[in-house]
């Protein structure tokens, strides 16, 4: 055939080397969930932002309650009220007390909270709270600057932005933040065979399914999938294809239509469209021919059409590139150790990555093994990577790749 066949390394390598970083764009903080940060923040407050209660109850200076028994309460003169969100008030003087609320500023002067469940008070005589106990110092008391000194750092360039620190950068008084955001990934099938779902099958045709599967494993690896209509096994016609989904993208995922039969369009339309590529034959198993391109600083991915193939080639080479896109250091891709609970057979020449089904101890195949075969692939959780002509008995320990 001429291509060269690359080891899966190999391949993913070249591709790597041609992703960058998508570049970074501001978002509002709902938006970006999952992503990575682009920027270093700063604190810009001190949090708390000031000396505050961390009770409902009495500001007191703890002194003043230092003869304070069950058997002998001391009584304090309560002498203002204050809410969260108020003003501190006046400084406590000696034999007085405020009636505080959580978050509420403490006043001057005062050294601790007593939760009011341990306060007496009357409602014949207001104005004054009874006490049985010493406080200790600063009981109750939230710090400013506690938690969050202004000018620590908050993200570092890289910095996943789950649930809590997007909450901490809110706490901040930001609203948005800088971010590799999500890249867009066109999605083209190729085939005349293909129809969409809903519609009745003509003899010779089958639904297409690989906009949607490999759709959700983008969108899994944190990337906006976009899918466009089916393309015809036409030059013209997947040319447009191609040149609308690169105006709308930032990469571009094809399936079908890239190996080297009569049929197979993708390469000729791309490199019509004055794009760059290389075309390999990886040394695995499924995944046959591959086709990767660059347009404009922009990608192409041209997987075979085989339902499992695609899947597996679009997991091993794109879900990686879209990690690098979305501002990760390292594109490895997750795994677990678990034990065999069946042997693993490749008899063939190339790497087979097996679609297995991974529970909380063991590995077992997850069907039968044949690129077409979407029931298996639907029932697998994972794959193993089996070196040719082995086989891996059962209670073998090995890694598995899971989506
Ligand atoms: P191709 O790579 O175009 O030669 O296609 C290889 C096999 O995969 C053929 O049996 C196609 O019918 C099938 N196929 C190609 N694209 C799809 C698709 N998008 N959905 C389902 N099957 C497909
Ligand atoms: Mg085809």
């Amino acid at each position: 055939m001429g291509e060269p066949m690359l080891s899966l390394e190999e391949a993913r390598e070249r591709i790597l080397a041609a992703v960058k970083p998508a570049a970074p764009k501001s978002l509002p903080l709902q938006e970006a969930l999952g992503l990575r940060a682009a920027e270093i923040l700063y604190a810009q407050v001190d949090l708390p932002p000031f000396d505050n209660s961390s009770m409902d109850g009495y500001a007191v200076r703890a002194a003043d309650l230092a003869e304070a028994r069950a058997e002998r309460p001391v009584t304090l003169r309560v002498t203002e009220k204050i809410p969260a969100g108020g003003e501190a008030g006046a400084s406590l003087e000696p034999g007085a007390c405020a009636r505080i609320f959580t978050g509420a500023r403490l006043p001057p002067g005062a050294d601790a909270v007593v939760m009011q469940e341990d306060v007496k008070t009357d409602a014949a005589q207001p104005g004054v709270a009874a006490f049985c106990e010493t406080p200790r110092p600063w009981e109750n008391i939230r710090f400013r600057g506690e938690d969050v000194k202004r000018m620590a750092r908050l993200t570092h360039i890289g910095t996943t932005l789950a649930a809590p620190r997007l909450g901490l950068l809110a706490a901040q008084g930001f609203q948005d933040v800088r971010v590799y955001p999500r890249p867009v990934l066109g999605m083209i099938a190729t085939g005349d065979e293909l129809r969409e779902g809903g519609g009745s099958l003509m003899p010779g045709q089958i639904y297409e399914s690989n906009r949607v599967a490999l759709g959700a494993l983008a969108e899994r690896a944190g990337a906006k999938p976009k899918i466009f209509p089916l393309a015809p096994d036409e030059l013209p016609a997947t040319k447009t294809a191609l040149e609308r989904a690169f105006a709308e993208c930032d990469a571009v995922v094809t399936t079908g239509g890239v190996s080297v039969g009569e049929m197979d369009f993708v390469k000729a339309a791309f490199a019509e469209l004055g794009g760059q590529i290389d075309f390999w034959r990886i040394a695995i198993k499924p995944g046959k021919p591959f086709a990767f391109g660059q347009w404009n600083g922009k990608l192409l991915f041209g997987l075979p059409g085989n339902p499992v193939s695609a899947f597996v080639t679009f997991y091993l080479l794109v879900c990686p590139a879209v990690k690098i896109m979305l501002g990760a250091k390292s594109a490895e891709l997750p795994r677990v150790t678990r034990v065999l609970a069946e042997p693993l057979a490749n008899e063939g020449e190339r790497r087979h990555f097996m679609r297995v089904r991974v529970d909380a101890k063991e590995v077992r195949l997850a069907g039968p093994q044949a690129s077409h075969r979407l029931a298996s692939l639907a029932n697998a959780t994972g794959l193993v990577d089996v070196p040719p002509k082995t086989t891996l008995p059962a209670g073998t320990e090995v890694e598995v790749l899971y989506w």
